[in-house]
C-alpha cells in the first residue's frame, strides 16, 4: 500500500496579518493536516499551533498509515478503514445481497468510518476495544430497541470478522454486550386472531362498509394463511390462486418481491372461496386497483385499516 503524502497548512485567525498565506510557518494560529487516499481529501487538526510540533504529529499519522507503529510486519497487513469498507461491500454484492441490505451495510459502516477518522484512527488495526465502545455510547438514544441494537452488534461485528480474516486486524475487538429486552414478535393467537377479524366491520369507515369490511377481512385471512408480506398481498392477482381439481386444493403460487423467492401454499378452502368473492373494480388483482404504486396502496390500506383493526383488537 503506498502512503499518501501528508501536507501541514494553517488555519490563521481572522486578526493574523499573514492570514492569506497558509503555509506560513511563524505566527500562533492553528496548525492542520490534510492529505488524499482513494480519491477522498481527508482534513484533520494537528492538535497544535507550532509548526515544528505539526510536523511530529504529521509523521505519526504518515507512521499509521504506513503501518510501522504495529508489532506486526507492516508492508501487507495495513488497510484503512476506508478501503475495508469499501471491499466489504463489494464482496457482499458479489454475494448478491439484496440491494436494500447493501445500502444498509454503506451507511452503518459510514457512521463507524465517520466516527473512528473523527479520532484520528484511518487504519483498520487502529479499531479497538476502546473505540467500540465509544462508538455504541449514543446507541441507546439512536436506537431504542435492544434487538434492533443486537442486531446492528451483529452486522459489525461481521466486519470486522472479515477484516480479521484478511489480516488487517490481529484480533476481533469486544463488541459491548447488548440485552435483549423485548420478546421477538411472535405470530397472533387463535384468540386474538379471532378478535382482529371481529373488529374488522366496526374500523372501516366508507360508503360501501360491507364490500370494503369483506376486502380488508380477506386481506387479512390471505396473510394469515398464505404467509405472504403485506405487499405481496394487496398486489396479489387473481391467478395466481390456483385450483387444482385433481387433487381439490387452492394453491397460492406468486413471487415475493423483497427477496424474489418463488412461493407456492395451499390455503383452505373456505379461504378461497372468500378471496375469490372479494369484490374489486380491477380484474387483474384481488385487492389492488393496478394504479399508483405498489408502496403506496401498502401505506394507504396500512393508514386506513391495518392500524385501526390491530388498535381496536387490542
Ligand atoms: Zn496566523
Amino acid at each position: 500500500m503506498s502512503t499518501p503524502l501528508i501536507a501541514i497548512f494553517v488555519r490563521h485567525s481572522p486578526e493574523c496579518k499573514h492570514a492569506d498565506d497558509e503555509l506560513y510557518r511563524r505566527c500562533n494560529c492553528r496548525k492542520h493536516l490534510r492529505w488524499t487516499h482513494n480519491g477522498v481529501q481527508y482534513r484533520k487538526t494537528a492538535g497544535t499551533r507550532s509548526w515544528i510540533e505539526a510536523e511530529h504529529a504529521k509523521r505519526d499519522l504518515e507512521d499509521q498509515l504506513a503501518g510501522r507503529t504495529s508489532s506486526l510486519s507492516p508492508e501487507d497487513n495495513t488497510q484503512t478503514i476506508a478501503a475495508a469498507v469499501s471491499l466489504f461491500i463489494a464482496d457482499k454484492k458479489v454475494q448478491g445481497l439484496s440491494s436494500d441490505l447493501i445500502k444498509k451495510y454503506t451507511l452503518w459502516l459510514g457512521r463507524l468510518q465517520t466516527y473512528c477518522e473523527g479520532r484520528g484512527v484511518f487504519v483498520v488495526k487502529g479499531i479497538t476495544r476502546e473505540l467500540v465502545t465509544g462508538f455504541c455510547e449514543d446507541w441507546p438514544k439512536l436506537y431504542p430497541s435492544t434487538y434492533t441494537r443486537a442486531k446492528l452488534r451483529e452486522r459489525y461485528k461481521s466486519f470486522l470478522r472479515y477484516c480479521y480474516e484478511a489480516q488487517w486486524l490481529e484480533r476481533v475487538p469486544a463488541w459491548p454486550k447488548i440485552k435483549i429486552e423485548e420478546p421477538p414478535t411472535m405470530p397472533l393467537t387463535a384468540e386474538e386472531y379471532k378478535r382482529l377479524l371481529e373488529v374488522v366491520a366496526s374500523i372501516v369507515r366508507r360508503r360501501d362498509t360491507a364490500i370494503w369490511a369483506a376486502r380488508v377481512r380477506g386481506l387479512f385471512q390471505l396473510m394469515r394463511w398464505s404467509g405472504l408480506a403485506i405487499m405481496d398481498a394487496l398486489t396479489l392477482k387473481r391467478d395466481e390462486l390456483i385450483h387444482d381439481e385433481a387433487k381439490g386444493i387452492y394453491r397460492v403460487v406468486t413471487q415475493r418481491t423483497k427477496t424474489g423467492t418463488h412461493v407456492t401454499v395451499p390455503i383452505p378452502p373456505d379461504v378461497a372461496q372468500e378471496l375469490l368473492s372479494v369484490q374489486n373494480d380491477n380484474d387483474v388483482y384481488f385487492f389492488w386497483s393496478g394504479e399508483g404504486s405498489k408502496k403506496s396502496v401498502v401505506g394507504d390500506w396500512g393508514k386506513r385499516f391495518i392500524v385501526p383493526a390491530f388498535e381496536a383488537a387490542n
